[in-house]
This record gives structure tokens, C-alpha cells and sequence, in this order.
């Protein structure tokens, strides 16, 4: 067999590339086609390999994107000593310490120690400054956010050069996908998309894809996904935010409180589902054994949400979602049968 003859089919090698260091690495991820998933639904699923991302996540675009903003503003000084500060459920924190890392700036990184401890590792090894906290409720003054808030303003109030990233109310998060994310989709289906569908945690993605969608062609259906024991789902079906049970992901969901990136979005979102646990476990444990493709938690809720889509609007339709990041994220958690069990969970088979 001879060399070309190997080369997988629609292979382009992408010659012009040399990307400027990590910020010229982060977007132009690859969209998947999940064959299974298509198969069984006689769509055509996508999902945009954001778990290839050089920090490993979707959240590297937020953290390009804030810390660019911050820049333009003249908040932070390229070359000059700046601190960011951040509350995060880790991928953002990532994301953030590297861009600083890369741009010559510290970072102070408040995460609740719940999250997994591969993304609590994760942030010790590229050098964030990790402060961990107790989970409390978002009205609490200890909660990850409020405190991350209050250690930027003390050290403004000190004469530091500091910024809060605040990837919540930030709309540099959602404007950075409406700039890179939602283009990148519509290019790599060549306009031909039917519906986008993907869970939120600011709601940054969903609202920048939808907003840079919807410009193209109104009529792509944009569909929140949400976790169990969050409340987006009923503000979508109800306008009130009413939250009921508890799902393992990380990083999506929201309980309380509507987020200033998904609000300003709300506009461009036309309906959402809820998809429980064992339904994404069991996207997660399929697409790994028979795909090879390994996702985390929001990822399954993402792709099971892109299927339910399907199966609502019917074969013949392409399906776009999010793998928001890798399972080696959570191998303690979602590859992990004593703690699935604990939770009553369905477990991989083959590690059970
Ligand atoms: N998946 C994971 C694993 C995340 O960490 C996040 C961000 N917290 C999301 C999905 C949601 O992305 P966004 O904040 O853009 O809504």
C-alpha cells in the first residue's frame, strides 16, 4: 500500500497553518460525524471536537476571548504584570492560565473542590493560583464566583492590575464564539445545518453559536440542553427558572440564576430538552467503545440532546452539538464503577 493510498478519506492537509502560539491554536476544531447516533436517527449528527482545544476544552475560546477583550479595553498590558481572577468549575480556569501563561500574566483560580480532581490536578500543574471552596448556594458570599469576585476587588483596592474575568456576565465569552465557534460551524457544514443543541453554564456557546446561526439563516432551530437539578429548561419552557433533581456533569446547569451570557441569547433560542444522567452515561460508554471517540459529561448530555432533537424534527435533518470537552477529565467519576454505583448509575461494561 502506498502512502497516499492510506490517507483517510476527505484528508486535506492544512498547509498555510502555522498557528501563533496557543491563542493561533485555540478554534478551528474538527466537526465529528457520530455515526451511531446518525444511524439510529437517520440525521446526520455532528459534534464539534472542542475536546481537541490545546487547554482541552470549549472554555479556551472564553478565556482567549475575555482576556483579549480585557486587553483591547487596556485593562491588561501585554508584556506588562496583570493578575487574573476567576470562578470557575475548572475548564475556564484552564483556559484562562493558559492564555495568562502565554501572555505573561498571573492567575488566581477559584474552583469548588467538588469538581473532579483530574481538573483540579490540571490547574496545580500549569501553575494557577488554586483556591478551593466549600459548594454553597449562588446568594452566598462564600460561593465560588462571589468569592472570586471579592479577591479581584481587594486586590484592585491594593493598586494591582487585576481583572475579574466574570465568564458569566462577561459578553466577550459569548461574542468570542459568535466570532469563531458559530462560523466555524456554518462553514464546515456548508450552510447546511438544520438545528444546533448544547447544554449551558454560562451560556456562551449556546448564545454566541445561536446569534452567529440565526444571522446566517433564521431558521436553524436552536435548542438549549440542560442537565437534571437545573432551572434553564423550565426559563426556556415557562420563563420561570425552577430546578428539580441532581446530575453528576460539570460545568453546565444552572439552578438559581439566569446568566448575563445566556439572557443576552434568549432571543435566538427556540426550545430546550432535559436529558438525565444514564441517558448521557450511555452516549458517553457507546461513542468510546464503538466510535473511539472520548467525551466528558456535558458532551453526553450535548450529543443525547442532539439525538432527541432528531428523533423531534425527523430523518433527514443535520444536527450540530458540542463535545465540550475529554472524558480523561473525569476518569474518577464517569469511568469510575464504584462511585457510578455509589450514584446508581449505569457503569462502562467492560471496566465493571
Ligand atoms: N461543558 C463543560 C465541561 C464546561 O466546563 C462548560 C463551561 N463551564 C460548559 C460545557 C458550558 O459552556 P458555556 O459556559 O459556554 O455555557
Amino acid at each position: 500500500m502506498s502512502a497516499p493510498e492510506l490517507a483517510p478519506k476527505g484528508f486535506v492537509p492544512n498547509a498555510a497553518q502555522v498557528a501563533d502560539g496557543f491563542a493561533g491554536a485555540v478554534g478551528n476544531t474538527p466537526l465529528i460525524r457520530l455515526r451511531r447516533a446518525s444511524e439510529a436517527t437517520g440525521c446526520e449528527i455532528l459534534g464539534k471536537a472542542e475536546f481537541m482545544q490545546p487547554g482541552g476544552s470549549v472554555k479556551d475560546r472564553a478565556g482567549l476571548g475575555i482576556i483579549l477583550d480585557a486587553e483591547q479595553r487596556g485593562q491588561l498590558i501585554p508584556g506588562e504584570p496583570g493578575i487574573v481572577v476567576e470562578g470557575t468549575a475548572g475548564n475556564t480556569g484552564i483556559g484562562l492560565t493558559l492564555v495568562a501563561n502565554a501572555r505573561g500574566y498571573q492567575s488566581i483560580i477559584v474552583v469548588p473542590h467538588t469538581q473532579s480532581r483530574e481538573k483540579l490536578d490540571f490547574l496545580r500543574m500549569i501553575g494557577a493560583d488554586l483556591r478551593l471552596v466549600d459548594p454553597k448556594p449562588l446568594r452566598d458570599p462564600g460561593h465560588y464566583v462571589n468569592t472570586s469576585r471579592r479577591i479581584a476587588e481587594e486586590l484592585a483596592a491594593e493598586g494591582k492590575r487585576v481583572i475579574w474575568a466574570n465568564q458569566f456576565g462577561n459578553l466577550a465569552n459569548a461574542a468570542f464564539h459568535e466570532a469563531t465557534t458559530g462560523p466555524e460551524i456554518w462553514t464546515q457544514t456548508a450552510g447546511r445545518i438544520d438545528a444546533f443543541t448544547c447544554a449551558c453554564g454560562t451560556g456562551g456557546t449556546l448564545t454566541g453559536v445561536a446569534r452567529a446561526l440565526k444571522a446566517k439563516n433564521p431558521k436553524v432551530r436552536v435548542v438549549l440542553a440542560d442537565p437534571m437539578g437545573s432551572g434553564m429548561y423550565s426559563w426556556i419552557k415557562t420563563g420561570e427558572v425552577k430546578a428539580e433533581g441532581n446530575s453528576i456533569t460539570e460545568g453546565i446547569g444552572q439552578a438559581s440564576a439566569v446568566p448575563g451570557n445566556l439572557e443576552h441569547g434568549r432571543a435566538a433560542i427556540d426550545d430546550a430538552v432535559q436529558v438525565d444522567d444514564p441517558t448521557a452515561l450511555e452516549q458517553i460508554y457507546d461513542l468510546l467503545l464503538h466510535e473511539g471517540i472520548s467525551i466528558g459529561g456535558s458532551a453526553g448530555i450535548n450529543v443525547a440532546a442532539a439525538i432527541a432533537v432528531a428523533r423531534q424534527m425527523g430523518p433527514g435533518h443535520t444536527i450540530v452539538t458540542i463535545l465540550c470537552d475529554g472524558g480523561a477529565r473525569y476518569q474518577s467519576k464517569l469511568f469510575n464503577p464504584e462511585f457510578l454505583r455509589e450514584k446508581g448509575l449505569p457503569t462502562p461494561p467492560w471496566l465493571a
